[in-house]
């Protein structure tokens, strides 16, 4: 239960905007604001920023977590009208114009939600419980460390059925974290386990995409789609399409087609849905838990409170169920509403989502790009993959430790943050 005391913030003659989230909607939209005539009050209940692309890639020991993480202070250090309180905040008290947080409550003049989403496990509650989901920097260790301790587990046995069930990953969604993900434990298949493991030689990993729909990367072009699978077929991934999952007790896992895979890994990437703190109205809550929202990102009914990124829903003629739930629409509501803001409202502009295209990545020199109707596929969707993702990570340090590291392993194929941090369940 929260304290009521108001928390410290320092006085400001300017309104405030207090912005929930320093993902990619949070921080554009304060970066945007540097220096304005508005005291901007971050929150998050972490004190870095994560960029959710290459999760995987420390799941799957590619990275470590450092090079994909950024401390918020530091990338707002030279803004003479910033406070940063590290937080969750559980209760939006829109009545009053306060929120309410783990510390106290905190007053706004602009509330902005830029809260994002969670895993969505369609009520799958056993599938919850068992399964590790890969929306943050802490789920994507805790796969890492999973993952290498079942096979420490596997490698510990004599019995069969331990080995079997201690070396097969599954993966739930064919979506490009599930083919991410996918492509590079195969690529550790192939090249790192039998060099670790030589004991298991007769115990291959086992990976497999359970998929509901009938394609892999379904938002993507059908050619993209139809590439990526044969890429993950060639690369020993069995892909279950026209599959769901209907239950897992942690050691097999049961689908709709009837048959069963005993694992002890299963991975979730199937779904997402908005999460927000209480008080939000019932009626402002949409398809996908989202916040609807007007052109303007305006959660309705509520002139000061507004919703970007993930968490929002703008229904338009040509996104009938919202924006898609991406990077780039993210980053271009947060800077629309910060330019909005330091308009005159009868000049503030609507929302025009500016699609960028679609990147997927299966393995090193393996990668799918849709542009328009441009379609790449191969070492230049790699190459495409790698500079936009590059180009996008936060810090010039993380650039660099993350470039560094993607050359290395494109001539060594090592994987060299293969650690268990976590701490060893028995
Ligand atoms: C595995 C994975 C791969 C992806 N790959 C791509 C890709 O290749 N390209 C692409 O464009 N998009 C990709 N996405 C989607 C993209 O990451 C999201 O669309 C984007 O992060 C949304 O940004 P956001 O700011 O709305 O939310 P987020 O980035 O999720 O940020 C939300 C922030 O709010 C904070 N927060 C939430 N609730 C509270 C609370 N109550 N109190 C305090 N803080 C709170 C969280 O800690 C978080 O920092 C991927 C997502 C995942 C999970």
């Amino acid at each position: 239960m929260s304290e009521l005391k108001p928390v410290y913030i320092p006085k400001s003659k300017h309104p405030r905007i207090v912005i929930i989230g320093a993902g990619f909607a949070g921080i554009h939209l304060a970066k945007a604001l540097k220096n304005k005539p508005f005291q901007i009050v971050l929150i998050d209940r972490n004190n870095f920023h994560q960029f959710q692309p290459l999760l995987y890639q420390v799941a799957t020991s590619g990275l470590e977590p450092d090079a994909i993480v950024f401390p918020i202070r530091k990338i707002f250090r030279n803004y003479k009208n910033f406070v940063f309180r590290m937080t969750d905040v559980e209760k939006v008290n829109a009545e009053h114009k306060n929120i309410q947080t783990d510390i106290g409550i905190i007053n706004y003049d602009y509330l902005v939600l830029a809260t994002g989403s969670t895993n969505n496990f369609y009520g799958l509650k056993d599938v919850e419980y068992n399964s590790i989901g890969l929306k943050t920097i802490q789920e994507s260790l805790d796969i890492r460390s999973d993952v290498l301790q079942n096979i420490e587990k596997a490698n510990q046995s004599d019995k069969n059925e331990i080995r079997r069930l201690n070396t097969s990953i599954v993966i739930i969604g064919a979506g490009p974290a599930g083919v991410e993900m996918a492509g590079a434990f195969a690529e550790f298949k192939k090249f790192i386990y039998p060099k670790d493991y030589p004991e298991l030689r007769d115990f291959p990993l086992q990976i497999h995409v359970v998929e509901a729909g009938n394609e892999v990367l379904s938002a993507m072009s059908k050619k993209s789609s139809t590439d990526s699978l044969k890429d993950l077929e060639k690369m020993q991934v069995k892909v279950h399409l026209g599959t769901a999952i209907k239950s897992f007790d942690g050691k097999t896992v049961v689908l709709s087609s009837g048959e069963t895979i005993k694992s002890s890994n299963l991975i979730w990437t199937a779904g997402v849905k908005g999460q927000f703190p209480d008080g939000i109205e019932n009626e402002n809550i949409v398809q996908g838990n989202r916040i609807a929202v007007d052109e303007f990102n305006r959660v309705k009914g509520r002139e000061y409170v507004f919703a970007i990124g993930d968490v929002a829903s703008m229904q338009t003629e040509k996104y009938p169920k919202g924006h898609p739930m991406v990077a780039p629409t993210a980053i271009q509501q947060g800077q629309l509403l910060a330019k909005n803001l330091m308009r005159k409202q009868e000049d503030w502009k609507p929302f025009n989502y500016l699609d960028k295209g679609s990147l997927a990545t299966i393995g090193k020199r393996k990668a799918v790009a849709d542009f328009g109707k441009l379609h790449f596929r191969g070492k230049i969707a790699w190459f495409i993959w790698s500079t936009v993702h590059l180009i996008s990570i936060s810090g010039f340090k993380n650039k660099l430790r993350v470039g560094l590291n993607w050359m290395n392993n494109y001539f060594s194929y090592d994987k060299g943050n293969r650690l268990i941090i976590r701490k060893y369940k028995r």
